[in-house]
């Protein structure tokens, strides 16, 4: 990947008068790649640190109760600003753009938001692939107006298919239909392939895996499992509560044989996996026992305009400031790529052998 940028190595943490003398020159094509020689591919926009519900393993109501401070509007990143940020991430290499949060349906006017983005395209010319996370809570209402928008891809959040199992993780009132209804709608406007994502908990909506399995052969939709992550600080994760891809994949398999499929792209997290009677495909996302570090090309924007180079980072570069400080683009740009090129992370890897001592951002706020 080309980046039109020559990368000039500044400081990590900035004064205001030096934003001033980081207007950096265009010269040759040199490929951005980061310390470990990955390339700057993907970028997840969180636009909203609220959500509707309240899933344990996410936003234990205990931490995100009625005292909890969500972030002041004020302190959120415009549409516009959103919009110039992500402008800048093309030249470096990005291809896909997701919306995230929080519950970015939440977001007023997230149309808007879909529709300057579906303007964007690549530095090859092609269009952005533009998806976006969900609950799918008010997916119903939403989906025919994101797909107007140019909203290419879903992604929906869902965990168990009893309302039992989705109110006790989702510490919600909501029913399993409201979330069927919109994945069914996000298929009927055509936002397909609709991708599923489970996240598997032990003691807790395993017992589920092999219902959502049956529930989603034979329909068009890619159900993923996602082992459970130690991401953030507030849920109190434990290694024995994570179900392995590989045990989930054998639960699946016991009754519907299963043939392992070709990736899709280099840096995809998601494995792939076939039924062999031709019900279609599944994905299992071993985050924590077959990690995909080596291949990571993923950066999140989060709320506040933070960016993160790891979904484990404690520590972040600040773009919000610049960029209301009326820096060029050029400066926005040179800071991105050097926070990029000295990026390191490799957090799943090194899980089991140093711990991450700072504070972890909770998955909410940084964008998952
Ligand atoms: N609210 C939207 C949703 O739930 O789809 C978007 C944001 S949510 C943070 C994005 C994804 O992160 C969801 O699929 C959710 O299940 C997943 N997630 C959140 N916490 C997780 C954890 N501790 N381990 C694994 N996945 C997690
Ligand atoms: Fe909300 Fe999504 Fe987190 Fe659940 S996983 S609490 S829906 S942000
Ligand atoms: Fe990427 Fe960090 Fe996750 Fe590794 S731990 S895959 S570097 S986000």
């Amino acid at each position: 990947m080309a980046s039109l940028f020559n990368i000039v190595p500044i400081r990590t943490s900035l004064a205001m008068r030096d934003y001033a003398a980081l207007e950096v020159q265009r010269t040759h094509a040199v490929p951005l790649l980061d310390s470990l020689q990955r390339p700057l591919r993907d970028l997840r926009i969180s636009v909203t640190d609220r959500c509707n519900l309240r899933c344990t393993y996410c936003m234990p109501r205990a931490v995100f109760d009625a005292h909890h401070e969500f972030l002041p509007r004020s302190e959120l990143l415009s549409f516009e600003e959103i919009e110039r940020l992500a402008k800048l991430f093309i030249p470096l290499g990005v291809q896909k753009i997701r919306l995230t949060g929080g519950e970015p349906l939440l977001r007023r006017g997230i149309e808007r938001l879909v529709e300057r983005i579906a303007q964007l395209t690549t530095i090859e010319g092609k269009p952005v692939e533009i998806a976006l996370t969900t609950n799918g809570v008010a997916l119903a209402q939403k989906a025919k107006s994101l797909k107007d928008a140019g909203l290419a891809r879903i992604t929906v959040s869902l965990d168990g298919l009893s309302n039992e199992t989705f109110r006790r993780m989702s510490d919600s009132d909501e029913s399993v239909n409201t979330v069927l209804d919109g994945i069914a709608a996000a298929q009927r406007v055509g936002l397909h392939p609709v991708k599923v994502n489970m996240v598997v908990q032990r003691g807790v909506n395993e017992h589920e895996i092999v219902a959502m399995a049956e529930h989603f052969r034979h329909s068009g939709i890619v159900l993923r499992f996602i082992e459970y992550m130690d991401v953030g600080s507030s849920n109190a994760w434990q290694l024995n509560e994570v179900v392995t891809a590989r045990e989930i994949l054998q639960r699946i398999a016991s009754h519907y044989p299963l043939c392992v499929a070709d990736a899709d792209y280099t840096g995809e997290v998601a494995a792939r996996w076939q039924y062999l009677d031709g019900g279609g495909e599944i994905g299992v996302i071993a985050s924590v026992t077959q990690t995909f570090c080596h291949d990571c090309t993923r950066a999140r924007l989060a709320t506040d305009g933070k960016l993160y180079t790891c979904l484990f980072a404690s520590n972040a570069l600040d773009l919000r400031e610049p960029l209301r400080l009326g820096m060029s683009d050029a400066v926005l740009t040179n800071i991105i790529a050097d926070k990029w090129g000295r990026r390191e992370d490799r957090y799943s890897e090194l899980r089991n052998t140093q711990s991450n001592s700072g504070k972890r951002i909770e998955m909410s706020y940084i964008g998952g």
